[in-house]
């Protein structure tokens, strides 16, 4: 995951990235604004992807504040 992590934040969206999302049908929402921060609860764009988190259930994104960010890597 901490591969994943730094990816995100040093570069725009790489295409595994976006692909992930694809492939968990979260892309769309996405563009449409749909997704919250799981951190800080505002709306992400494909430009503010700070991180994915995978959990039990799923996929969770954080947004590129770095306040986010550093609670995802605690
Ligand atoms: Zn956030």
């Amino acid at each position: 995951m901490l591969d994943y992590q730094k990816q995100v934040i040093n570069a725009a969206i790489p295409k595994d990235i976006e692909a992930i999302l694809i492939a968990n049908g979260l892309w769309d929402d996405i563009l449409n604004k749909k997704v919250p921060c799981c951190i800080c609860g505002d709306l992400i764009d494909k430009d503010r992807i700070g991180a994915l988190i995978v959990k039990d259930n799923g996929l969770s994104i954080c947004c590129n504040n770095m306040d986010c960010v550093e609670q995802i890597r605690k």
